[in-house]
């Protein structure tokens, strides 16, 4: 069985940058605790933790002398909460992330009204939305809540999209709301990497020698989530979060098998799942 790995996969370069400084930290010593996953990979999380960089769901868990941010970013008032509670802190936040907080910051002072394509639950949207005036924003995330507004009673309309998400499944939200008020527009702030990531892999899925596709990262991430998705509408596709999770029976009768990960996936984690299915 051959295996294919996608033109482009794996680690962007924020979660790279993320990653590497958490490990300079843990090596000096430094005692933190990070608040959220780094990245949303387990086995970055476990790798962290073994160094003694524990994760934490809230400001007020941290009893270290450092609180570490994560690349997908906190809400501005996080800064000044950790140095109320006499927190140093380790800022990972990666550097499209500041710029989506800059794009939002400026369209609010041009009058606009914001609206954030994304998941509510997830970090990044949380960082972006957590100190702003509930009336100054929508978050969506599918045509009915698009439906459910009245666009034409704001003055003009700026959307900004998730880092990691796929445009195109939200191609319909948007419509909805240009249609109802022309002074509406895109802020194209889907990351680079994710991009690439995306055109990878369905390249991959719809190259003809691939029979299967495998799509590596956690089980939280949400650009491996999309490439699944994308991935499944050509080829029969699989979510691993390592080796361990492979089912043979996936593979049965497939002479080739394509290969991508999520941008928070650690190389050695895409080489453990290409070595087991190689062994198969
Ligand atoms: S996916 Fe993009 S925005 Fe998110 S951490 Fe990586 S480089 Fe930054």
């Amino acid at each position: 069985m051959r295996v294919k790995r996608a033109e482009k996969y794996g680690f962007c370069s924020g979660v790279r940058v993320a990653d590497i400084k958490v490990k300079r930290f843990a090596a000096k010593r430094g005692e933190g605790a990070i608040l959220g996953q780094v990245v949303h990979n387990e086995r970055v999380v476990e790798e962290m933790e073994n160094l003694g960089v524990r994760t934490v769901r809230d400001l007020a868990e941290v009893e270290e002398p450092v609180v570490i941010f994560s690349a997908h970013g906190v809400p501005p008032s996080f800064h000044k909460r950790a140095r109320t509670l006499g927190l140093d802190i380790l800022d990972t936040t990666c550097k499209f992330v500041y710029d989506i907080h800059k794009e939002a910051k400026r369209a609010l002072e041009e009058g606009a009204h914001l609206v954030f394509i994304g998941d509510p639950g997830h970090r990044e949207v949380v960082g972006y939305t957590n100190d702003l005036d509930p009336s100054t924003y929508h978050i969506l995330q599918n045509v009915e809540q698009a439906r459910d507004v009245d666009w034409s009673s704001y003055a003009s309309i700026r959307i900004l999209y998730q880092t990691t998400l796929n445009a195109d499944q939200f191609d319909d939200v948007v419509r909805i709301i240009e249609k109802a008020n022309p002074k509406t527009r895109r802020a194209d702030t889907i990351c680079y990497a994710t991009k690439q990531n995306q055109v990878a892999a369905r390249e991959l899925a719809q190259d003809t020698e691939v029979d299967v596709v495998i799509v590596i990262g956690g089980k939280q991430s949400a650009n491996t989530r999309h490439l699944h998705e994308i991935c499944g509408n050509y080829k029969p596709s699989y979510l691993v979060q390592g080796a361990d999770d492979i089912d043979p029976a996936w593979l049965e009768g497939a002479r080739c098998v394509g290969l991508t990960a999520g941008a928070s996936t650690p190389d050695y984690v895409v080489q453990e799942v290409e070595d087991r299915i190689s062994s198969l």
